[in-house]
């Protein structure tokens, strides 16, 4: 079964084979292999497998074949060559960037990544002589302006958290390679069902697993995906010492979560474009963001390069944190909590939370106002959903 090109499939079916194998029992669903290390035939065969000349497991933090299942998946999925599972989406970046950078190099990066992102290139990496600027998502001549001859590489999200801005990859990808740089994309708003970057011209797909491709808040994973020439060089070595393996049995989960990936994306886009086309109807509300309503403003680059919104609405509540507190503690059924991807619906006041180690002046310049209120729109029943909403402002 190894020896079908999956390529050759499409999309969802991609998400619910590739990279499958079975053992002698010939089980159905993917064997979980939770063991740490493999037995070897012979002490030649051991021999022959750490000297690389015969290929085969070793030891769990080198290869697994559950790992293995879910990182054939998911290069499949992303019309990658190579994917390298890792135990979060943090150990992902950290991974990449470790794997890719040394000492003098410089990185341009957009100000809305994930704040750990943030902290990583500015604080850890910085404590090695890496240096990083950043710049605003959607600033063209700001990312160009911000190029020097030691830039290595680009980093971004794009839709952005939680304001949903989109930037142009392909653009980003040509910038970046016009200056020997790499561009690395973190793909987790999206997924490959909605987004694929490398075939837009990114160099490296990071994802956290945690988020949609579980897609039911169990397990912590992470990924990078490209090609193989990049990640076998410069990635794996770092990963294979440094250690930040995926755990066998989250790899499983996230091979059961990936069955139904496409499904999932597509039907938090529709419960999210739903949400947010009634959320601009309302009076009480000031400003909605979602990629998918023609007010967003970059709708039509987002219609080019996403196969729809996904599930990641914002919105701006008149009567700032006041009203939007009152908003979140009014809710019954959602939760308020700062995951996302979830089949549960989640509400969160950025400016309090995930955004509260920003001054004032750092959340204004970032459009992220006292108001502002965060939802991963899960999958429950939209009337629900807004029910819940509108109980702090009836009528
Ligand atoms: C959550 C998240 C991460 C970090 O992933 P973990 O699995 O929590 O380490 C990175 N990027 C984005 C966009 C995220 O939402």
């Amino acid at each position: 079964m190894t020896d079908i090109d999956w390529n050759d499939y499409a999309l969802e079916t991609q998400a619910i084979r590739a990279g499958q194998r079975r053992t002698a029992e010939c089980e159905h669903s993917d064997p979980i292999f939770a063991t740490s290390s493999f037995v070897f035939s012979s002490a030649a065969e051991a021999a022959a497998r750490f000297s690389g000349a015969q290929p085969g497991n070793i030891y769990s933090r080198f290869t697994n074949p559950t790992v293995r299942t879910f990182e054939e998946r998911l290069a499949a999925l992303e019309g990658g060559e190579r994917c390298i599972a890792t135990a979060s989406g943090m150990a992902a970046i950290a991974s990449a960037a470790f794997g890719l950078l040394k000492a003098g190099d410089h990185v341009v990066c957009s100000r809305g990544v994930f704040g750990n992102t943030t902290l990583l290139f500015q604080n850890i990496l910085g404590k090695f002589a890496v240096s990083t600027t950043f710049v605003d998502l959607t600033d063209y001549a700001a990312w160009e302006a911000a190029l020097r001859p030691e830039t290595r590489l680009l980093f971004l999200e794009t839709p952005s958290n939680p304001l949903t801005e989109v930037a142009d990859i392909h653009r980003l990808a040509t910038l970046a390679h016009d200056h020997g740089a790499l561009l690395a994309v973190d793909n987790c708003f999206c997924t490959p069902v909605l987004q694929k970057p490398l075939a837009l011209g990114a160099d490296i797909v990071i994802h956290s697993a945690t988020k949609y491709l579980d897609g039911q808040g169990r397990c912590l994973g992470g990924a990078i995906v490209g090609a193989d020439a990049l990640l076998e060089k410069q990635i794996y070595p770092f990963t294979r010492t440094g250690g930040p393996a995926m755990s066998p049995f989250n790899a499983w989960v996230f091979l059961k979560g990936l069955e139904t990936l496409a499904l999932r994306m597509k039907a938090h886009s529709e419960n999210a474009l739903a949400l947010a086309t009634w959320l601009e109807s309302q009076s009480w509300v000031e400003r909605v963001h979602y990629p998918g309503l023609a007010s967003h403003p970059q709708h039509e680059l987002a219609l080019r390069q996403q196969a729809a919104g996904g599930g990641i609405v914002s919105f701006a509540v008149e009567g700032g944190q006041d009203a939007a507190w009152r908003l979140i503690d009014a809710t019954r059924m959602l939760s308020i909590t700062a995951n996302l991807g979830d089949t549960k619906t989640t509400v969160t006041h950025p400016a309090t939370t995930t955004h509260s180690r920003l001054s004032e002046a750092e959340r204004a310049a970032a459009g992220i106002g006292a108001g502002l209120i965060r939802m991963a729109v899960g999958l429950e029943n939209l009337e629900d959903i807004k029910n819940d909403l509108r109980r702090a402002f009836p009528g």
